[in-house]
């Protein structure tokens, strides 16, 4: 994780604290408590439903939390009205005004401000080349694509210098290189203008791409929070790891401190204080992590320390272009992936008895 982000002594830009949203018996928002420190890219990720959306309106102010605290800047944002927290905000709809031109839309926010006319001008031109949309000032929002709408969108949130900009899947309905396209721009955007973003998507590539850190929401909580790297390589429970890439699970049970037996057969752990022999207990690898070698390569190639290695049956195997990746079924009935370099090859075909192994360093333990 960036260092910046674990200083627990900086006083956070954005602090939620134990914000709840009710609707009828439906709890939408759980007992949220979140730090977001200013300048941070961070991105709320989850399925439909688990909560994203709601608590980023309660932080513009679209919605009214049923209890629990906002505060920016040390300060109760609660009662303070939308236009009035400094805070912008994009949609995935881009919600221009059609009857208006790219130039009038960006400095509609300045001119509800009331801002004098030079001075309105002098902040759309700087916009309109942020966004690099100058050659497209005068024209309408339908005669522009859906990147460029965007775009306005985006300049519009900007003009008048909010400390926070929210993004509700702002690029949810663009096709897939347009969207990369802007996800580039928006990471150049972050990193010229030192904004905080608060970015909400669905989508894990997204998420990846964008953010210095993720929030992983599920029915309305946080249940994971840190740097992409971080949560993909060590993720904090079985949900986390499911989630964020693909991911094997073993469920053993503990016969010792660092040993567990799996499917009658023993198997080595890392080191966990938080385990005692006789647990139920599931390991995760990712299918990066594990190697398949043809029972003749295994013989071959003994088993190093620290290692584990557990016999199966190919039954597929698909080709993904840069990667390859090899389904495996134990005798026990325990599903298993391992995913290779294309270059590397998994030579085998389905019925092939291979060797699965992964270093038990590996491996992620967590209860079952
Ligand atoms: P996400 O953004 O993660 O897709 P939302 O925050 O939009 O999720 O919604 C969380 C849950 O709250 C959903 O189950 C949704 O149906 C429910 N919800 C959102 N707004 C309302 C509302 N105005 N009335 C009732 N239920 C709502």
């Amino acid at each position: 994780m960036n260092a910046i982000f674990q200083d627990s002594s900086r006083q956070p830009l954005v602090s939620l604290r134990n914000l709840n949203k009710h609707y009828g018996n439906f709890v939408a928002v759980d007992n949220l408590s979140l730090d977001i420190q200013e300048g941070e890219f961070l991105t709320f990720l989850g399925s439909s439903g688990s909560g994203k959306s709601t608590t980023l309106s309660m932080l513009a102010g679209f919605e009214t939390p049923s209890s629990g605290a906002i505060e920016v800047g040390g300060k109760d944002l609660v009662n303070v009205p939308p236009h009035k927290r400094g805070i912008g905000m994009v949609f995935q709809r881009y919600s221009l005004f059609p009857h208006l031109s790219v130039r009038d839309n960006i400095a509609f926010p300045l001119a509800i401000r009331k801002l004098d006319a030079a001075e309105r001008e002098r902040k759309v031109d700087a916009m309109l080349r942020l966004v690099q949309l100058e050659a497209f000032a005068n024209r309408r929002p339908a005669q522009l694509s859906g990147g460029q709408q965007q775009r306005v969108a985006i300049a519009r949130a900007l003009v008048y210098e909010p400390r926070i900009l929210l993004m509700d899947e702002p690029l949810g309905a663009l096709d897939k290189k347009l969207r990369e396209d802007l996800q580039d721009e928006l990471r150049q955007l972050h990193r010229r203008l030192g904004l905080t973003i608060v970015y909400v998507t669905h989508d894990q590539e997204e998420a990846m791409r964008l953010s210095q850190r993720i929030a992983i929401f599920s029915h309305g909580k946080i249940v994971g929070l840190g740097s992409g790297v971080s949560l993909y390589q060590d993720p904090p429970n079985a949900f986390v790891a499911s989630f964020l890439g693909n991911s094997n699970f073993l469920d053993v049970t503990a016969t010792g401190q660092g040993a567990a037996s799996f499917e009658g057969q023993g198997l080595a752990m890392r080191l966990s204080s938080e385990h005692r022999t006789g647990d139920a207990l599931r390991l995760m690898v990712r299918p990066e992590k594990a190697l398949a070698l043809s029972q003749a390569d295994a013989a071959t190639n003994p088993l190093p320390p620290g290692w584990n290695e557990v016999s199966a049956t190919v039954s597929e195997l698909l080709f993904l272009g840069e990667s390859q990746t090899c389904s495996v079924v134990t005798a026990g009935g325990t599903e298993l992936t391992v995913r290779a370099l294309s270059a590397t090859g998994l030579p085998f075909k389905p019925g092939d008895t291979v060797k699965v192994r992964w270093a038990a360093a590996d491996a992620c333990i967590y209860s079952a």
